[in-house]
């Protein structure tokens, strides 16, 4: 409460996702709420049909300009066919049977037009929801999207598209990972939704795009939102502050400020700091895209530990041999001969990229996912992927890592398609590398003990602590009912991880982490401690995560990792990470 301000200050608690603060207005994507809203129901004379029919027509047209807007401008700027899903969105609009169902009950049964269209498109979309079919399915999901749009014209509110002047502060009950995807950095200040733990896609986007970002808002706090309303993101403490205050609003402009020195004080510096006592620690960069090579290059990185291929399978085309093999060409180049670890097609859990994962399952994180699907019913994808890498091989230092793994037959498998598909490129007479080293991503505890075998057929390690974790605690990274029990320092997460760099140092292969825990450096001390000599993060963790590790002194990190293994909780593990980080940079240490 203030006495500045006539509205109530008030401080949701939510689930930081991405570090930062954002100050700023709102844009709430009310489409999304919208279209799943009903609307009044209300019955209209006879006398009101042609205007009611009007205004939904009105509203249809409305929606197909600006679907038009919209698509231009995306391919003015990508000109690689993202674009297309416009196209799809186009044909809702226009689609006959729909629209002549709503002029039916609006003529027939006397509704409202927003009533009749809510009741038709809703059975349209759950019609298709329905189906066994992946493609219908997101057809539903983009009925739901049209379907918002229409909602808003119905109601004549203002656009929710983020083709805006002034950045905003995105609000909405979700956003998909290609949504966040295509969203224009330079339009966003930060991301405040309901659906999403610190691991799920939308998140891992907005630490890339180095956004500050909180998931857990409850919806009827962000259904209260409105475009006119400054808010404030708190991305270190996980707070959303709404109505701010003049006087809270300057003590958040002096927190980021601060922030802003501190983070930009660590931006330089090697690539492979040294612990105070001498022992070295790689860094390297998660990257998602060509494009955040550039953000790597800005923070001193060179090498890429994780590039997550599967987003180049984000868009309405899939990505023929010369596409990918441009793709990990300009990577390659781009990292001037410094390692390159591209991860092979991981789709399925909650990457549900397009058709690619083919039926509905009931528990997709258990499913056909990564290396699983590209073996058993993707192998055309597979040998596309591994042909075009092959080829770019030859521009850089190329290291191929598989998701998902459970059983060495799956890496020895991946390894015959490999020689198969080196053959047929030799045949050819293309040029590409005799030699591939193959990772295996330890990211399931089946991984993680048998550890000591599968590194007698994997040429290095990575572990993927987001699904580990989630894996190990029976926790959906994605869910944020469960979010609070999601604890990558509970002892049997560290357990497994330390199972995993002895595993690995016995068998003289290396180990890196690249899941979220790398790069927050909170638990750096507990990683470096237990044998951890690779670190993979986000540009944006680079600074801090190499500021701890100058800091750190390796027999201290041993011995707070040795605790942490036999410690009784999550919170005792991590206190006693904390306590070296505090030591280690105490000025980061104060804003986390
Ligand atoms: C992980 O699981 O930790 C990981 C790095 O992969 P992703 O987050 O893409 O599943
Ligand atoms: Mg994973």
């Amino acid at each position: 409460m203030t006495s500045e301000n006539s509205i109530q200050e008030e401080t949701i608690q939510a689930t930081a996702v991405s570090p930062g603060i954002a100050i700023g207005r709102v844009l709430l994507l009310r489409r999304k709420f919208l279209s799943e809203a009903a609307p009044a129901d209300v019955t209209i004379s006879e006398s009101q049909v042609a205007s009611e029919l009007e205004r939904f027509h009105r509203a249809l047209e409305a929606t197909r300009k600006e679907l038009l807007a919209l698509r231009d401008e995306l391919e003015a700027k990508l000109h690689n066919g993202d674009a297309g899903i416009f196209d799809a969105h186009l044909m809702i609009v226009d689609d006959r049977g729909m629209n002549g169902a709503v002029d039916t009950m609006i003529r027939d049964q006397h509704k409202n037009a927003d009533y009749a269209f809510f009741c038709t498109s809703s059975r349209y979309a759950a019609a298709l929801g329905a189906t066994e079919d992946e493609y219908l399915r997101e057809r539903a999901a983009d009925i739901r999207d049209v379907s918002g749009r229409i909602r808003r014209h119905l109601e004549n509110l203002e656009s929710d598209d983020p083709a805006l002047e002034d950045r905003r502060i995105i609000a909405a009950p979700e956003l998909t990972p290609s949504e966040t995807a295509g969203l224009d950095r330079n339009k966003v200040l930060g991301f405040a939704v309901e659906t999403g733990s610190a691991v799920s896609h939308t998140a891992i986007l907005a630490r890339s795009m180095g956004l500050p970002a909180l998931t857990g808002v409850p919806r009827k706090v962000l259904e209260q939102l409105s475009a006119s309303d400054t808010v404030i993101i708190d991305g270190f403490h996980g707070r959303l502050i709404l109505h701010p205050s003049p006087r809270t609003e300057e003590s958040y402009r002096l927190k980021a400020e601060e922030a802003g020195k501190v983070y930009s004080a660590m931006k330089t510096g090697s690539t492979r700091p040294e612990t105070k006592d001498g022992f070295e620690v790689n860094l390297a960069g998660n990257i998602d895209s060509v494009a955040d090579i550039e953000t790597l290059r800005s923070v001193g990185v060179g090498g890429v530990g994780l590039m997550r291929s599967e987003y180049l399978f984000n868009c309405s085309r899939l990505p023929d041999e010369e596409v990918q093999f441009e793709a990990y060409k300009a990577i390659l180049s781009g990292c001037d001969g410094h390692p390159v670890v591209i991860r092979t097609l991981d789709v399925g859990g909650d990457k549900l990229f397009g058709t690619l994962t083919g039926r509905k399952e009931p528990n997709p994180f258990l499913g056909l996912r990564g290396v699983r699907l590209t073996l058993k019913e993707r192998r055309d994808l597979f040998r596309i992927q591994l042909r075009a890498l092959l080829r770019a091989g030859v521009f850089g230092d190329l290291r191929v890592m598989i998701p998902m793994v459970t059983n060495p037959a799956e890496l020895d498998e991946t390894r015959e398609l490999i020689s198969e598909c080196r053959k047929k490129l030799q045949q050819e007479g293309q040029e590409c590398i005799s030699r591939l080293p193959l990772g295996a991503m330890i990211e399931t505890p089946a991984a993680a003990l048998s550890a000591d075998i599968l590194a007698r057929h994997a040429d290095f390690f990575s572990i993927g602590t987001n699904d580990l974790t989630q894996y190990t605690l029976a926790i959906d990274r994605g869910n944020e009912r469960v979010a609070y029990l999601y604890m990558p320092s509970h002892p049997a997460v560290l357990r497994l991880i330390a199972l995993t760099a002895r595993a690995a140092e016995a068998n003289r292969i290396p180990v890196s982490v690249c899941g979220q825990m790398g790069g927050d450096p909170l638990y750096t001390a507990l990683l470096v401690g237990m044998g951890v000599q690779e670190l993979s993060m986000d540009a944006g963790a680079i600074g801090p995560v190499r500021r701890v590790i100058c800091g750190l002194n390796m027999a201290e990190a041993r011995l707070a990792a040795k605790a942490a293994l036999s410690a009784p909780d999550a919170d005792t593990a991590l206190s006693y990470s904390r306590k070296l980080l505090e030591k280690a940079a105490p000025d980061l240490a104060a804003l986390l």
